[in-house]
């Protein structure tokens, strides 16, 4: 059986995760700290609870594969210099925190239609269980992987079912031509519906910014396009977004006013707003906290990964 598959390790040969393993032991209150970023997201920490740091580093990129492996405690920044001198980025937001972090937090980059989200980025994820064992699940190649499909549950877990250790990322090609648009009145849906793949589409009610990438011919052909439906003009960059990050469906975001969220720039197709008002509270539905409360028991019975912290109340 090779790397690859999704059986576990529970033991690590690799004397920098068994390392890790050992740091999170197998009783007692524990958390990662990655660069902080996000610390306070989705409560407090637990009085106590004891704080040990994920391991760094890049083990094995393969550029052909499109493919890399490293440690969750690397920085998302390294990680991007690294790739950006083959070609090649991923789809983690580069915000000052580390890869488990980012993936642990779930917030899909601005730019995610173009640079995948987060739950495709991650091929394979080693994370340490409540019990002190290196699980292992998920693998670089579709054919492999077989099972529950553990990495996506990871994403936004906040760090409550396992603590990331090391995983395998999905990487893509940086464009050769990255070019943000922008008209005042354009219909953010018939944008959608005149280009194939722009990388991000963003209205605020009144002016609509759309990111074209690819090979110059292309993104000439698609700027043409996107010219049928608006007065489309070449500016520097997106907007600046209101400090307030919202979560809805993508439906739901395209019918938030300024009523409901003050200021706001509305990320088109992706279910995620900008804006100047914070998010309310949301209610979680009995059925999925009843599912939520089970998913934790099992993986984490006694509550010691994370203590405190909610990832429904991200
Ligand atoms: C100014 C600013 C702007 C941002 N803008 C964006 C943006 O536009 N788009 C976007 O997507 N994101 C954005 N972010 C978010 C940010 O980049 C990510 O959420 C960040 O990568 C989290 O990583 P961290 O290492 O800082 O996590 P930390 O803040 O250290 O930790 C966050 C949580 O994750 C847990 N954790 C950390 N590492 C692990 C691990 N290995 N295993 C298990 N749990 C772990 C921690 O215990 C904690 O509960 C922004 C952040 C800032 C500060």
């Amino acid at each position: 059986m090779t790397d690859s598959t999704t059986s576990p390790l529970l033991v690590s040969t690799d004397p920098v995760l068994a390392e890790f393993a050992e740091d999170v032991g197998t009783s007692e209150p524990v958390a990662v700290a990655g660069g902080r970023t996000r610390w306070e997201l989705g409560g407090a920490l637990g009085p106590g609870t004891r704080i040990v740091t994920a391991p760094s580093g890049i083990v094995d990129y393969q550029p052909e594969e499109m493919t890399v492996r490293v440690r969750a405690g690397t920085s998302v920044a390294e990680l991007h210099d690294e790739l950006a001198a083959k070609g090649q980025r991923t789809g983690l937001p580069e915000r000052g925190g580390t890869i488990g972090g980012a993936l642990v937090v779930g917030e899909n980059d601005y730019r995610c239609l173009g640079r995948g989200r987060l739950r495709e980025t991650l091929l394979q994820v080693r994370y340490v269980s409540a019990e002190g064992l290196m699980v292992n699940s998920g693998g670089p190649t579709v054919k492999n992987v077989s099972g529950f499909d553990l990495p996506r549950l990871m994403v936004g877990s906040l760090g409550t079912l396992g603590l990331i250790a090391e995983v395998i990322l999905r990487t893509n090609p940086i464009p050769a031509v990255s070019r943000w648009f922008c008209a005042a009145g354009a219909d953010p849906g018939a944008v959608g519906e005149a280009l194939l793949a722009p990388s991000a589409v963003l209205a605020d009610g009144q002016q609509t910014w759309v990111e074209l990438e690819g090979h110059g011919a292309d993104v000439d052909e698609q700027a043409a396009r996107l010219r049928t439906v608006g007065s489309f003009e070449v500016v520097d960059g997106p907007p600046s977004f209101p400090p307030h990050r919202w979560s809805l469906t993508p439906g739901q975001a395209l019918e938030v006013d300024d009523a409901m969220l003050g200021d706001h720039v509305t990320i088109v197709g992706v279910g995620l707003v900008f804006a100047s008002e914070p998010q309310p509270r949301r209610s979680i539905e009995p059925n999925i906290a009843i599912v939520s409360d089970r998913i934790k028991s099992n993986f984490d019975p006694t509550g010691r990964l994370n203590p405190g912290r909610n990832p429904a109340q991200k």
